[in-house]
């Protein structure tokens, strides 16, 4: 980076702790904190290790200004939420009708780890239940498995800007009892929907889930959607523009689970949800933003989470649909927080 673009970096950090935005995250932040419902995953022991207390909230504007509150350096696995970007990816390797072919983008309003998939065609329902992700993760391209890995982990990191490790603990432990994401790869084969490289394919889905990331990241990760798919920091574009309407719009009709109705309904912001407890929403050309909190809901979305969301669409008007003026104007709460302003 250079000089000038430090200095405008360090100006944009200083301004967003200034804003009156940030002093808005706080007041959520704290009314949620004490929120004790929900329970932690526990389906693999690593997951259950997580402290429900952990929550963390960061939004990040298309111009690059980054809000943070909590815990939103500590690092999880992103989980579910990696579907939402390797769907990218994939479109980005075969193209719109292809993958189409192979994957629907129909809501199942089943849970995410559901066997089933579309009688009529054989398809997986979407990208974002396990079945369509692991017949997402079977199309990205690469010589090996090393290479298809490599290629996933360069596009979150165009996305965030960062180097994402893999948990190796929790990806053998996910490879170790994952038998229901087996059978669903083994009936797509039956059908001719993924190749034969079923171990490899399992393998890189697991690995996808186990990547690690914070609240940070995720926010900066659907702040990238929002910007069209530029970083807004690095300026790095991290997808072909032509894909980002996909890939939102996925997000928006299937990327909480079996919740994904009532969350347009009520949110109407398109997000993704992992059961590491984090939350990724996209307000195109807006905000994007990351939530990270522990305890999930019965479907296993964050529940301080949804929370969060729910305040920032109801108090800014960010849900998609809304026509009414919204209580508090985005643009003047973020006022100050705008590096032009120093
Ligand atoms: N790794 C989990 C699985 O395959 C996916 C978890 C999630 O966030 N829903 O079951």
């Amino acid at each position: 980076m250079s000089n000038l673009g430090d200095l405008q970096s360090l100006a944009s950090s200083i301004a967003a702790v200034t804003s009156p935005f940030r002093n808005y995250l706080n007041d959520i932040y704290e009314k949620y904190r004490s929120l004790n419902d929900g329970v932690v995953a526990d389906y693999i022991p690593e997951l259950a290790l997580a402290k429900p207390e952990w929550f963390g909230i960061c939004v990040v504007t298309p111009d690059g200004q980054i809000f943070e509150v909590g815990d939103c350096d500590k690092l999880f696995t992103i989980q579910s939420i990696s579907k939402a970007f390797v769907y990218g990816l994939a479109l980005e390797d075969h193209g719109r009708e292809y993958v189409n072919s192979k994957v629907s983008v129909e809501p199942t309003g089943e849970a995410f780890n559901s066997i089933v998939l579309d009688e009529a065609t054989n398809r997986p329902y979407n990208p974002m239940v396990n079945a369509g992700a692991i017949a997402t993760a079977d199309l990205i391209k690469g010589q090996n498995s090393t290479e298809r890995l490599k290629r996933m982990l360069a596009m979150f990191k165009r996305y965030t800007g960062r180097e994402h490790d893999i948990n190796v603990p929790v990806f053998l432990s996910e490879k170790s009892t994952g038998y229901r994401n087996k059978a669903m790869a083994y009936l797509m084969l039956n059908f001719g929907m993924v190749s034969n490289k079923i171990d490899e394919t399992l393998d890189l889905y697991f690995q996808q889930c186990s990547i690690l990331v914070n609240a940070k990241d995720l926010a900066m990760l659907a702040a990238t959607l929002a910007n069209g798919g530029i970083n807004p920091v690095t300026k790095e574009r991290a997808i072909d523009e032509h894909y980002v309407q996909d890939v939102i719009s996925v997000m928006f009709t299937c990327g909480m689970y079996d919740a994904s109705g009532e969350w347009a309904y009520r949110v109407g912001i398109p997000a993704k949800s992992g059961v590491g407890g984090g939350i990724t929403a996209v307000v195109p050309s807006q905000l994007g933003i990351g939530t990270f909190s522990p305890p999930l809901d019965t479907k296993g979305n964050s529940l301080r989470g949804i929370k969060v969301c729910e305040d920032l669409s109801k108090d800014f008007g960010l849900h998609l649909f809304n026509v009414a003026k919204p209580e508090r104007d985005l643009k003047e709460w973020l006022e100050g927080g705008n590096i032009n302003d120093w």
